[in-house]
């Protein structure tokens, strides 16, 4: 049986971190650091999603300014907010919850963020950045994975790791941050043949896909560790990308659904955000 990665005991862990590292900060700068998060419109799962980064911000003792604009917000409205918040001296990072309301270009209002706020890390720079090797804001949930195989123990260097996903989010900037620290990776997406020819070869897979149970344990190498990113609600109960049961037969080690990866992508915003302080 695998061993478990806990994300929420680890998650907790890095908070545990930055709220002395917040006060470090607090003693050089005499302020907090700040994240502003806007939300837009009345999504149920983006209001809780805004309202548990909120509540971290608090728990590690940053300044937080949570913006709620209607979902009728014309685009001139949202790109007055991001000016005033990149002019903000006490703003570090701007968050805009996604989705948006189908009027409004996500692209078009991302790249407004200045990006040295951009503590998603999903503007041209930031992802440019990542993509150059420099040092950047890299998307939160990715950097999460990397904490996360860490904890392990075992090292990334010279394994084959295979990502399912080439999201810009998740899937993309994750093969990237395991380049850098030196896997092979092989990226899979809706049009690969032969998944599971590939995906048998991985040390490491990663199941970015958003489909219930996906990569079965007779898709995965034996001693693999499993990285699972899914978040997929089924009658009200969640699911990853990998089927827990066979997955974790087979596994060394795999991080469950939930309380595995979902954890760590708050944890690596605040991480950013004092980040992007510091640098300021
Ligand atoms: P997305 O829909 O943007 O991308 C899905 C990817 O899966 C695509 O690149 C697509 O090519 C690939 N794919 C689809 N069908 C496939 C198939 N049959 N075979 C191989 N690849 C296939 O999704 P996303 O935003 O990258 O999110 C992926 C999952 O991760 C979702 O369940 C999402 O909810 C979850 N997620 C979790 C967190 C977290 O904090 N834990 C953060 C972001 C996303």
């Amino acid at each position: 049986m695998a061993n478990i990665i806990d994300g929420k005991r680890i998650a907790g862990e890095i908070r545990q971190k930055l709220k002395e590292q917040t006060q470090e900060f607090f003693v050089k700068t005499n302020r907090k650091p700040g994240l502003a998060v806007i939300l837009v419109g009345d999504d149920a799962a983006s209001s809780v999603y805004v309202k548990n980064k909120i509540a971290t911000c608090s728990e590690v003792g940053f300044y937080s300014n949570s913006c709620h604009l209607p979902a009728s917000v014309t685009k001139k409205e949202l790109l007055e907010l991001i000016d005033t918040l990149n002019k903000d001296k006490n703003i570090d990072g701007i968050l805009v919850q996604l989705p948006l309301p189908k009027h409004l270009d996500a692209n078009e209002i991302l790249a407004f963020i200045d990006p040295k706020k951009d503590v998603d890390g999903f503007s041209s720079v930031q992802a440019g950045n990542l993509m150059l090797g420099k040092d950047c804001l890299s998307a939160c949930t990715p950097s999460g994975c990397i904490e996360l195989i860490k904890s392990t123990g075992e090292s990334i260097e010279g394994k084959h790791a295979v990502v399912v996903g080439r999201s810009n989010i998740v899937g993309k900037p994750l093969a990237l941050l395991l380049l850098q620290h030196n896997a092979t990776v092989t990226i899979c997406h809706s049009k690969t043949k032969n998944l599971s020819a590939i995906t048998k070869q991985a040390d490491i897979i990663v199941g970015a896909v958003g489909i219930k149970d996906f990569i079965k344990g007779d898709m995965i190498k034996k001693g693999a560790i499993v990285i699972d990113v899914g978040i997929n609600r089924v009658d009200g109960k969640l699911y990853g990308d990998c089927e827990f049961e066979s997955c974790s037969k087979k596994a060394s080690f795999i991080t469950p659904v939930p309380g595995g990866v979902g954890p760590m992508t708050i944890a690596m915003l605040m991480a950013n955000t004092l980040k992007a302080g510091n640098a300021s």
